[in-house]
């Protein structure tokens, strides 16, 4: 009610007001002034956070948190008036319109900041633009002596002779994929299993830095989360400086196009693309905007919480989701943030990218000459899913109405810039008659896909044109076949894509018509893109050049998925082919349908993976804590890696991959110690929520929860959070808390008593050394979901095997995160009852392992790992 009556003083609305069961609390949200004033600056959004990065003592306890509000706004006003204020430059203008959206925060800070003499600069003008570069040569052949690559690692590790000998081994070995190639499609393959705490990320950057420098070419370093992607642009600095003497950054960050800002779509938002709360936002990305490194909105230096503040998907829509940059026909072209991470990528010593982005660079780069050749794969275990979805086939509603938005625009458009085909080739349909026809029928044709409102019409069975009409029989059929019988409602279903009846037969072959009157119209229009090219008019300047490749780049991958899709739908009753899996599936979440798709996937993706990336590949290393599979240990050191090299694509290229492998340095023995809960029963959710309770509360918070359904998570931290918080030990959670994961990982981090409650998939992104994390909890054995891609491949892959393998893999990335440096001590729990002997392998030798009750476990974490040398073994001691 006060909040309702009175703008009040807030730190995170949503997640005030998720906590209170309030859905619509706004206020003076100071995470917003501290993005208005500090934009593109690091700010934990808690109480603890926002003093650290204000530089206010600490708040005392919760009852200091009003007082540290107060504080906190007071700063924040006394950087305005600060005639120092780093950020000033358009924070004027910007208020003016952001008093016009009627921000709260406008009237506050209004009397604070000063008019400027001067008129501002809006920020597309200050902006800098970036330069063409020459072509960068192909890189010289150059063999590394051990002797250089030894002086490296001990530059770049600042420690002389006496540097881990875990690690020199780890460098030479990581040096030998920077040697020339002997053959053609012959690269360089190397798998390197690296213990945590080996340091391999200055391991292999300083032979990268030495070849890069002799050679005059670029190594990429590929990762898997974000995180290790911030960690290796600090560590690189060792290596690199920030800038060149020309100014030109030897180390660039790579991403997806879909992480940056589209300055057009900013500047269609702040020019009443965008209304009420999503409006404010563009004024916010705008200051942002004119701060940031990179303009990387996704992980980049936009606080990860700014999003979620406002909501809707406002971020989404100002970044180039749907590939419908126009290119040099941009008015923002040359300071784009796209084209300069592209143009500083292809002149950069290193560049820092992410296993999706180089395997879609790799398959369809614009220039194939600026594909990576020498490429270093860190977090090398997810090399094999990365794959996988790069390589899969989906047809899908979602898929095809973006299709349809690309060729037609969109139907319903009130606001924005989203254009069809015709609207962006306006001028090629004007003056090539041939090209202008293509484009009206690929337009015609385009009609024949889902449309708004599909989805609806599924349900009411009442579907339009022949592709909607397969996916309504695909509907049927998944619902018709589902054997799931109801378990997990509200989550997927899914059915083979065999013995299908005839209505999906049939729809497949009328929905294969339409795409192929889709994919020809399209190719002719990119034959007359490439004629216009060949011979071009004398209208045809550089930069409607640049469009017009762009535009035809965009086609080529277009019609690649159309074709993808036909022979997709081709294979639907005829023979299966034994190197697909295909099924149908209908995606639902919490009861809700969000899609229907039939999907493709290679049975073993890493045979594309082969012919895409490491043919090319001079020189490939693969690398991780977690490569080989240590179940297998006592069976001989071939078994130890064949799974390591059957999932790193090896088997598809000639010559065997070089294999070396470095123990970690770290005490197990005495840091660590492994407790299997034995008296909390499967199923029986409050007994898993009182145990969690009642660890939490041991361990005093610090504590990363994993759980393998997102029903369960929600169910225990409904049971605890509120009753811990109020004993100062506040519980974070995934899919509960309106906050993204990153910046969760950043909470959990800043505060030793919180706790964080997340998913399986959460044990790659958490990399919290130090005090913070001193507990795991598994609330049982994360076995792996038996779909229908999992049943394929684990026939292929030898049962039981096949599941014992991803189990161990994943126990031991989830163990990995308890031990993050030498300092580091804490408990693995894991709550099950029935925890099969034959998986504690995925341990490090050494580490010792209990079966235990729940009072023992919680006397054990109690007394930390410290005082539990102390403590009498209870329970078994297994070996
Ligand atoms: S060039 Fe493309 S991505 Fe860049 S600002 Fe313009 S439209 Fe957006």
């Amino acid at each position: 009610m006060a909040a309702a009556d009175t703008p009040v003083l807030l730190l995170n609305a949503p997640l005030v007001a998720s906590r209170l069961g309030y859905p619509d609390l706004s206020g003076l949200d100071l995470l917003e002034a501290f993005a208005f004033v500090h934009p593109a600056r690091f700010c934990v959004p808690t109480p603890r956070g926002l003093a650290e990065a204000l530089g206010l003592p600490q708040p005392e306890g919760d009852a200091g948190v009003p007082d540290l509000l107060q504080h906190a706004a007071g700063a924040l006003i006394a950087v305005c008036r600060d005639p120092e204020w780093f950020e000033r430059e358009g924070a004027w203008s910007a208020l003016q319109s952001l008093e016009r959206l009627r921000w709260p925060w406008a009237q506050v800070l209004k009397p604070h900041i000063a008019k400027p003499e001067r008129a501002e600069r809006w920020l597309f003008s200050r902006l800098p633009e970036w330069e063409e570069a020459g072509e960068r040569p192909a890189p010289r052949a150059v063999e590394l002596s051990s002797q250089a690559v030894a002086e490296q690692l001990a530059r770049l590790t600042g420690e002389g002779a006496e540097q881990r000998e875990g690690q020199r081994d780890y460098a030479q070995n990581a040096a030998r994929v920077f040697a020339p190639r002997p053959r053609e499609a012959r690269p360089h393959l190397a798998l390197a299993q690296a213990g945590t705490g080996i340091g391999k990320t200055l391991g292999y950057l300083a032979p990268a830095s030495l070849w890069a420098e002799h050679s005059g070419g670029t190594v990429w370093v590929s990762t898997f989360t974000k995180n290790l992607q911030r960690q290796l642009r600090a560590e690189s600095r060792r290596a690199w400086p920030a800038k060149r003497a020309d100014g030109t950054p030897p180390v660039v960050v790579r991403k997806g196009r879909e992480n940056y800002l589209c300055l057009l779509n900013l500047e269609d938002a702040l020019q009443g693309g965008f209304a009420g709360r999503a409006a404010i936002l563009a004024q916010l990305v705008a200051r942002w905007g004119g701060y940031t490194r990179d303009g990387d909105m996704i992980g980049g230096d936009l606080p990860g919480w700014l999003g979620t503040l406002f909501r809707k998907r406002g971020i989404a829509a100002l970044t180039d989701q749907r590939g419908e940059c126009i290119y040099a026909g941009c008015p923002h072209y040359r300071k784009c943030f796209i084209e300069r991470a592209a143009r500083d990528s292809a002149q950069a010593d290193l560049v820092i990218a992410n296993h999706a982005l180089v395997m879609v660079n790799a398959a369809r780069a614009r220039d194939p000459a600026a594909r990576p050749t020498r490429l270093i794969f860190d977090e090398g275990h997810y090399v094999f899913d990365a794959a996988d979805s790069t390589f899969a086939a989906t047809l899908s509603g979602q898929e095809a109405i973006e299709l349809r938005r690309w060729i037609i625009g969109p139907e319903r458009e009130a606001r924005g810039r989203r254009r069809g085909l015709a609207a962006r080739l306006a001028d090629v349909a004007s003056y090539d008659e041939a090209g202008g026809e293509a484009i009206a029928a690929a337009c015609k044709a385009g009609q024949l896909l889902p449309s708004d409102g599909w989805l609806q019409r599924l349900n009411e069975n009442a579907p339009l044109g022949p592709v909607e009409a397969l996916l309504a029989a695909v509907r049927t059929a998944t619902y018709a076949r589902d054997e799931s019988g109801g378990i997990d409602a509200g989550y997927g279903i899914e059915t083979e894509a065999s013995g299908l009846p005839g209505e999906v037969i049939e729809a497949a072959g009328a929905a294969a018509e339409a795409l192929a009157s889709i994919r020809v119209p399209l190719i002719r229009l990119g034959g007359r893109l490439e004629a216009i090219l060949a011979d071009p008019p004398d209208w045809l300047d550089a930069q409607g050049r640049a469009r017009i490749e762009g535009a035809r780049f965009a086609l080529a991958w277009r019609i690649d998925l159309v074709a993808a899709w036909e022979s997709l739908l081709a294979r639907l009753g005829g023979p299966a082919d034994p190197e697909f899996v295909d099924w149908l599936a209908v995606d639902r979440s919490d009861a809700r349908e969000f899609d229907v798709a039939i999907h493709r996937r290679w049975l073993d993706p890493m045979k594309p993976f082969a012919r895409v990336v490491l043919e090319p590949a001079h020189g490939v290393l693969l690398t991780s804590a977690t490569l080989t599979d240590r179940g297998a240990q006592s069976i001989g050191s071939e078994e130890v890696w064949a799974s390591a090299i059957a999932r790193s694509g090896a088997a598809h290229i000639e010559g065997a991959p070089l294999l070396s492998a470095a123990e970690s340095p770290f005490d197990y023995a005495t840091r660590a110690e492994v407790l299997i809960v034995t008296d909390v029963a499967k199923g029986d959710l409050p007994a898993l929520a009182g145990a969690y309770a009642r660890l939490i509360e041991a361990s005093g918070g610090g504590v990363l929860g994993l759980f393998t359904a997102i029903r369960r998570l929600r169910s225990v931290h409904g049971r605890v959070a509120d009753r811990l918080a109020r004993a100062g030990l506040p519980v974070y959670a995934q899919h509960v808390d309106p906050i993204d994961t990153g910046t969760l990982v950043d909470i959990f981090r800043d505060d030793p008593r919180a706790t964080l409650l997340g998913t399986d998939a959460l044990r790659d992104g958490v990399d919290v050394p130090g005090h913070s994390l001193r507990c795991v909890v598994l609330e049982q054995v994360p076995w792996a979901r038996p779909n229908i891609l999992h049943k394929a491949r684990r026939a292929a892959g030898g049962g039981s095997q096949y599941d014992d393998r991803i189990i161990r893999a994943r126990l031991a990335q989830a163990f990995g995160r308890l031990i993050r440096s030498k300092d580091d001590a804490g408990h693995f729990v894991v709550l099950s009852p029935a925890f099969p002997s034959r998986l504690l392998s995925a341990f490090p030798a050494g580490t010792p392992v209990l079966r235990v009750t729940l009072d023992q476990a919680l006397q054990r974490v109690a007394a930390g790992v410290g005082g539990m040398q102390s403590l009498p073994t209870q329970g078994a001691l297994l070996p």
